[in-house]
């Protein structure tokens, strides 16, 4: 099928051009070359094992504490998990964390579970509502297993995935296609085409997915929540920034935290949906974390506070940019295509230009002038 062909063909060259990243990339022949699941200075960790359990390629799952398991992707091979995520075991009861971007992800994270232990699943956790999340959750719920959320997060896939089965990916990305036959400059062309690619590879994976929809709904009000897995207590927190539905799953007697997008590593932060300076703020919250604090981020490396201020960095750097651009009277389309990666980001991936850069430079814009500056969004 066409939108197969597509689909794979907008895999391998997003692949091509920016492969895998950051702390381990420590040489560009190493673009292609397996991600490895921790940063570097955790290999010494006494809460890892330095073996996987089980090690699919696109993914492996280790054990990063007593009773939890970190599974981590590795994009260099396949998208079929694409986010990382893993499970919590207590003598009672498990909880798994995300549904990944395919029901091969989830099933590989749920057959890994049960090879380690028969107790009860009492839900499968979504940090937030995005696709590469989400998608495999019909795995859970052919299982009986509830999938926790966010009480917004099922309205939100709601509001896009429905719609975006309904569409060709031709007729989605139509307007798209016009932003990059309009495009005044070289670069204005080549960001503008990097936000086709960043679509299509949401588009395409809805477009081939049997939806299962959040059906555990967690109010934000309700929260900090404990969970009492029998020797095991995670603690579930909500915070605005990547999402208006993020979630973070802590285990304080292990100083183990599962962030969801809210923390990535090697990647400029993905602001499809975002929230740049809440999201900071965010950020800046997790810097206050005990310092023996292990996270297993949405996407990237298992990382300790190191990998909280690298993003933090880059955060910085874009903010830095964007208002010296602002201050100078630089309109924001133009300061956009200004920013410079800088050679400390130089092999981080993008999901695209806009929804990293662009995006987060029309919000900080809009911030700081007197009139509405308009957002890049898609719907
Ligand atoms: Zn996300």
């Amino acid at each position: 099928m066409n939108l197969t062909n597509n689909f794979s063909s907008a895999v391998s060259r997003r692949k091509f051009l920016m492969g895998a990243s950051s702390l381990g990339a420590l040489c560009a022949a190493s673009r292609f070359s397996p991600l490895p699941a921790l940063a570097q200075a955790l290999t010494g960790d006494p809460r890892i094992a330095p073996q996987p359990i089980a090690d699919k390629g696109f993914a492996s799952i280790r054990k990063i504490g007593n009773g939890l398991y970190a599974t981590i992707s590795d994009r260099s091979k396949g998208l079929q998990t694409r986010s990382n995520g893993g499970f919590m075991i207590g003598r009672d009861a498990a909880l798994m964390v995300e549904g990944f971007q395919t029901v091969i992800g989830s099933q590989f994270q749920l057959d890994t579970l049960r090879s380690v232990s028969q107790v009860t699943i009492g839900g499968a956790l979504n940090t937030h509502w995005h696709f590469d999340h989400t998608l495999g959750n019909s795995v859970y719920g052919a299982q009986g297993i509830p999938i926790w959320a966010h009480a917004d997060a099922a309205a939100r896939m709601a509001a896009y995935y429905p719609k975006w089965q309904s569409q060709t990916l031709a007729a989605y990305l139509a307007p798209w296609q016009k932003r990059v036959d309009d495009a005044k400059t070289d670069s204005q062309r080549e960001h503008a085409k990097s936000d086709i690619e960043g679509l299509t590879g949401m588009f395409v994976p809805v477009s081939q997915t049997v939806l299962a929809l959040p059906n555990h709904p967690l109010d934000p009000a309700k929260m900090p929540m404990e969970i009492d897995l029998g020797g095991l207590t995670v603690v579930i927190e909500t915070f605005i920034g990547h999402t208006d539905t993020d979630l973070i799953f802590r285990i304080p007697e292990q100083n183990v935290v599962y962030t969801g997008d809210l923390l990535t590593g090697g990647q400029y932060p993905v602001n499809i949906n975002g929230y740049p300076s809440l999201w900071r703020a965010t950020l800046a919250k997790f810097a206050t974390f005990d310092k023996e604090t292990l996270f297993v981020p949405g996407h990237g490396q298992v990382m300790g506070l190191a990998g909280v201020a690298e993003m933090r960095s880059c955060f910085d750097d874009l903010a830095e940019h964007a208002e010296k651009s602002y201050k100078a009277g630089v309109p924001v389309e133009d300061a956009i295509e200004q920013y410079v990666v800088p050679d400390k980001f130089k092999n981080y991936r993008m999901f695209s230009w806009g929804f990293t850069i662009g995006r987060t430079y029309q919000q900080l814009y809009g911030e700081w002038s007197a009139k509405p500056v308009p957002v890049l969004n898609y719907s």
